[in-house]
């Protein structure tokens, strides 16, 4: 094809896809990156409109033809979804860079069928040219990784000319991968947290049940009942409190915490809380810090959770003994970005390398019994990682089997403009 009539598909293209985007919004079935690249198309349908005849009114002072083709090729190569140009024999005309990197083997003037094996979509363009309608449909890739991708479908009616007026069809694919991925992990978290939250209900109805009933007069079975079902109660109490906990921190992560606090406070304020109910179960809290201040940008209730979080684990599962609370310079050298390093270290049974990467995710758990045996909910080192990401940290947690575990938590120093 000439180059000219090349030019004028790719602009009649931007100008497409802009239709087709501006379309998915009207529908309300939109996400950032479409709506992000329908205001680029927009504006670019805006600035080539002239091109294939159409009125426009966004760019007032009007560049000459070459000027506006750059532009528009400037334009769809940062759409970041692919966008494929093909003419009425599936014969490819023009790509954008998302496009080649999705489909290497994606050629000009090749036919699409050798760079995509996907029946549904060459059908669709067969439909497409037939009755004229835009129409959707799926694609999915196995390699190199499993994606998944909504391909719109749309014909491009084109001036009469050297292509002699056929339309051509611009295919713009619209990556659902992620979305897919966000979808499953809202169901399995609601599904998680109503069976954490099922079993002491069920318990909790049985014995209620069990003391209107056959325990009626039985005040023996009634105050050890009575217990029970306050241990059921604290327990889905716990569990709502981590749950509101955890979405009002994932809320504001994105707004880094303004205030100066002392790190070194907050530990020893809550090893001072905490050492009591270690004592209990025979486990010695130890801090290891300078008498210096640590000053950081925090949050302070939200650091006082991490230690908590911490310490409660190590005393839980660290099998007794010795449970240390350190805070050090990462490295007293980098005095470019220096940290401090939180670290709570137990001698207990350790965790399994496997069960380390997913310590973070909300209800994991190595051993569920004995989780729940000890009052977790599995949503701590969820609610200590969101924390730290939230102070622009770093959580990395240790463990050797039958030696022990050392959670740390990499928190940047807070330097007033007079020190730096
Ligand atoms: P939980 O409420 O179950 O304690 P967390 O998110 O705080 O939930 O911890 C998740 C799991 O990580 C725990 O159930 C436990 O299996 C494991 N774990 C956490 N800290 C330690 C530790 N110091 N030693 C051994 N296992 C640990």
């Amino acid at each position: 094809m000439a180059r000219g009539a090349r030019r004028s598909a790719w602009s009649g293209a931007a100008v497409a896809v802009a239709v087709l985007a501006a379309a998915e919004i009207v529908q309300g079935a939109v996400d950032m990156s479409l709506a992000g690249s329908a205001i680029l198309a927009l504006a670019l349908g805006g600035a080539i409109g002239s091109l294939i005849g159409r009125p426009h009114t966004v760019i007032p002072v009007e560049p000459d033809a070459s000027e506006r083709h750059s532009v528009a090729e400037a334009l769809l190569a940062n759409i970041p979804d692919p966008v494929i140009l093909v003419d009425r024999r599936a014969v490819v005309i023009e790509v954008n860079p998302a496009a080649r990197a999705l489909l290497p083997n994606l050629k000009l003037r090749h036919p699409l069928s050798f760079a995509l094996r996907a029946p549904e979509i060459l059908d669709g363009i067969e439909e497409v040219l037939r009755t004229g309608q835009p129409l959707k449909t799926l694609y999915n890739t196995r390699v190199p990784t499993e994606r998944a991708f909504e391909v719109q479908i749309g014909a491009l009616p084109m001036p009469e000319g050297p292509a002699g007026g056929q339309p051509n069809v611009v295919l713009f694919l619209r990556d659902l991968t992620s979305a897919r991925r966000l979808e499953a992990m809202r169901v399995d978290f609601v599904a998680n947290a109503s069976h954490e939250l099922r079993t002491p209900l069920a318990s909790l109805l049985g014995f209620i049940e069990t003391l209107q009933g056959p325990a009626r007069n039985d005040t023996a079975a009634r105050e050890r009942f009575l217990g029970i079902m306050r241990m059921q109660a604290l327990r889905m109490t716990r569990l709502i409190d981590d749950l509101l906990s955890l979405s009002r921190i994932e809320l504001r992560e994105h707004v880094a915490p303004t205030r100066v606090e002392d790190l070194a406070q907050i530990v020893r304020q809550m090893v001072d809380t905490q050492g009591p109910l270690a004592r209990n179960r025979g486990v010695t809290l130890v801090v290891e810090a300078t008498d210096e201040p640590h000053p950081i940008l925090g949050d302070r209730d939200e650091l006082l959770r991490v230690v908590e979080n911490l310490v409660e684990n190590a005393v839980k599962y660290g099998g007794g003994g010795t449970v240390t609370v350190s805070l050090n310079r990462e490295d007293p050298q980098n005095l470019r970005k220096p940290r401090f390093v939180l670290a709570v270290s137990d001698n207990g049974p350790g965790i399994a390398a496997e069960h380390i990467p997913r310590l973070t995710e909300r209800f994991y758990r190595v051993d569920v019994a004995s989780s729940r045996d000890q009052g977790g909910t599995g949503l701590g080192l969820a609610i200590v990682k969101h924390i730290v990401n939230r102070h622009r940290g770093r959580l990395i947690i240790e463990s050797v089997p039958d030696e022990g575990t050392t959670v740390k938590a990499l928190l940047p120093e807070h330097r007033s403009e007079a020190a730096a």
